[in-house]
C-alpha cells in the first residue's frame, strides 16, 4: 500500500532539518503512482501532487517523526481536506414532509439505497415514506414495495399507469395525513446519461422541491462515477453523492475525486447488498483507507502530540543545573497542555491510577491565569524569580488581571515544582510529564 511505499522511499533519509525537494519528489512519485492505480481523476491527481509539494517543501521534519511519516501525514491531510474534512449527513429541514430524491443510472443501487436510508432514518426516530417513481420498468416498483415490507417501512402504492405528478401530490398528501416526515423518492435510471432521463428528473425535481437531491453512483466504475456525477449535477443540481459497492474492490478513486470535481460532498457509502450496508462517509477514514495506514496514523498523531524529545532533554539539562526559569515553566506547561486535558495527561503518568484522577477537581482555567501572570513579568523576573517582591508583585498582578495572592500562589507552585524536580532528578527523570504541581 501507499503508506508502506512512502515509508520505504524515505527510509534512506535521515530525519534531520527540512524536507528536501529531492526527497519530496521521490515521495510524490509514489503518491502519483498510487493515485493513478486508485483511478483518481487525472486533473485531480495533478492538483493534489502540486498541493502536497507546496506544503511539504521547506517544512521542518518533526523530531519525533521520520521524513516518510511526515510526508504520509501531509498526504493524509491533503486527501482528507479534498474529500471534505468532516462527515456531512443529510440536511433535512423542518418542513413536513421533507423530500429526498435519489437519482442515478440503472443498477447503481438507488432502490437498495432508498431502503437503506429509510432504515437509517427510522433508527434516528424519523418516519420515512418510500415513494417509487420508476415507472419505466415494471419490476422496479415491486422491488421497492417488497423492500419496504421487509423493513416495516411504508411505501406509496405507485402503479405504472399513474402520472408522475399525481404520484408526487398523492404521496405528499398521504405523508401529511399519516405523519410521515421524510419522503424518499426512488427515481428511474437509464443505462447511460441521456436527455430523456435528465428531462424527467428536472421535471420531478420541480414538482417535489426536494431538500436533498442525492446521486447514487457505483464506486466500482471509478472515473465513470465522477463523470456521471458531473452530468447529473449539471442537470439537477445535486446536494450530495452516495457511492455504492464500496465493499467490493473499488479502489477509492471515485471517493477521492468526486468532491474535487463536482464540489458536492460524498455523504454516505454503500457497503453491502443488505439494508444495513450503509455508512456515513468520513473523509479521514477514507484517506487512511486509501493510504492503507490504519495504525501508522495513530502512531504519527501520538508522536506529533508528544513533547519533543530534544526539547525535553534540553529542559532536563537546565533542571539539573538549576536553570529552569519561570519562562521554561510556562513553555513546558503550554506544551503539556497542547497534548490534552490535564486529567488525560495525569493518566499517562506511571503510578497514577484512573480512580485518583477522577476524584480530582482540576480547573483548566488555572493554566490560563498562570500563563498570563508569567507573561506580565519582565524577562529578568522570569529568569530570577527571587527578585519578585512587593511592588513587582503588585505590578505583575495588575498587568495580568489577577491578584497578588495569585502571583504568590504561582511562585509557590513554581518553587515546589523545582523541589519535586530535584527529587525526580536523583531518581533519573526521563520525562517531564509528571512535574506538574497540580
Ligand atoms: P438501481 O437500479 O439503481 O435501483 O439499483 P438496485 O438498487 O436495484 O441495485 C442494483 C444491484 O446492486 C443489486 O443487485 C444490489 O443488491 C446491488 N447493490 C446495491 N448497493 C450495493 C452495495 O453497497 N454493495 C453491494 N455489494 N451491492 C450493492
Ligand atoms: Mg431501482
Amino acid at each position: 500500500n501507499l503508506s508502506d511505499r512512502l515509508n520505504a522511499t524515505f527510509k534512506k533519509l535521515k530525519g534531520r532539518g527540512t524536507l528536501s525537494e529531492k526527497a519530496i519528489d521521490e515521495g510524490l512519485k509514489q503518491v502519483r503512482m498510487a493515485l493513478l492505480e486508485a483511478d483518481v481523476n487525472y486533473r485531480v491527481a495533478k492538483k493534489v501532487i502540486s498541493d502536497i509539494h507546496r506544503r511539504a517543501l521547506g517544512q521542518e521534519v518533526m523530531e519525533s517523526l521520520t521524513p516518510g511519516q511526515q510526508v504520509i501525514k501531509i498526504v493524509y491531510d491533503e486527501f482528507s481536506t479534498m474529500m471534505g474534512s468532516a462527515h456531512e449527513g443529510l440536511n433535512l429541514g423542518n418542513r413536513v414532509p421533507e423530500t429526498v430524491m435519489l437519482v442515478g443510472l440503472q443498477g447503481a443501487g438507488k432502490t437498495t439505497t432508498a431502503g437503506k436510508l429509510a432504515l437509517y432514518l427510522k433508527k434516528q426516530g424519523k418516519r420515512p415514506f418510500l415513494v417509487p417513481v420508476d415507472l419505466h420498468r415494471p419490476a422496479a416498483i415491486d422491488q421497492l414495495k417488497k423492500l419496504g415490507k421487509q423493513l416495516g417501512i411504508p411505501v406509496f402504492d405507485s402503479t405504472q399507469e399513474m402520472k408522475l405528478g399525481d404520484i408526487c401530490r398523492a404521496a405528499e398528501k398521504m405523508a401529511g395525513q399519516e405523519g410521515f416526515d421524510t419522503l424518499l423518492v426512488d427515481t428511474a435510471g437509464r443505462l447511460h446519461v441521456d436527455d430523456g432521463l435528465m428531462a424527467e428528473l428536472v421535471e420531478l425535481k420541480k414538482m417535489l422541491n426536494p431538500v436533498e437531491t442525492l446521486l447514487v453512483a457505483d464506486a466500482m466504475t471509478g472515473q465513470d462515477a465522477v463523470n456521471i456525477a458531473g452530468a447529473f449535477d449539471k442537470a439537477v443540481d445535486l446536494t450530495g453523492v452516495i457511492l455504492t459497492k464500496m465493499d467490493g474492490d473499488a479502489r477509492g478513486g471515485a471517493a477521492l475525486s468526486i468532491k474535487a470535481v463536482t464540489g458536492k460532498p460524498l455523504k454516505f457509502i454503500g457497503v453491502g447488498e443488505k439494508s444495513t450496508g450503509l455508512e456515513p462517509f468520513h473523509p479521514e477514514r477514507m484517506a487512511s483507507r486509501i493510504l492503507g495506514m490504519g495504525d501508522t496514523l495513530s502512531l504519527i498523531e501520538k508522536a506529533q502530540e508528544s513533547v519533543d524529545l530534544k526539547k525535553a532533554e534540553a529542559l532536563e539539562k537546565k533542571l539539573k543545573k538549576n536553570q529552569f526559569t519561570l519562562e521554561d515553566f510556562r513553555d513546558q506547561m503550554a506544551s503539556v497542555r497542547s497534548m490534552g486535558s490535564i486529567k488525560d495527561l495525569m493518566g499517562l503518568i506511571p503510578g497514577v491510577n484512573k480512580k485518583m484522577i477522577s476524584g480530582l477537581n482540576i480547573d483548566e482555567r488555572e493554566f490560563v491565569r498562570i500563563e498570563a501572570i508569567i507573561n506580565s513579568m519582565t524577562p529578568e523576573e522570569r529568569r530570577s524569580h527571587a527578585i519578585i517582591k512587593g511592588s513587582r508583585k503588585k505590578r505583575i498582578a495588575k498587568g495580568s488581571g489577577s491578584t497578588v495572592q495569585d502571583v504568590n500562589k504561582l511562585l509557590k507552585s513554581y518553587t515546589q515544582t523545582m523541589k519535586m524536580v530535584k527529587k525526580f532528578n536523583k531518581g533519573g527523570m526521563r520525562s517531564l510529564k509528571g512535574m506538574l504541581p497540580f
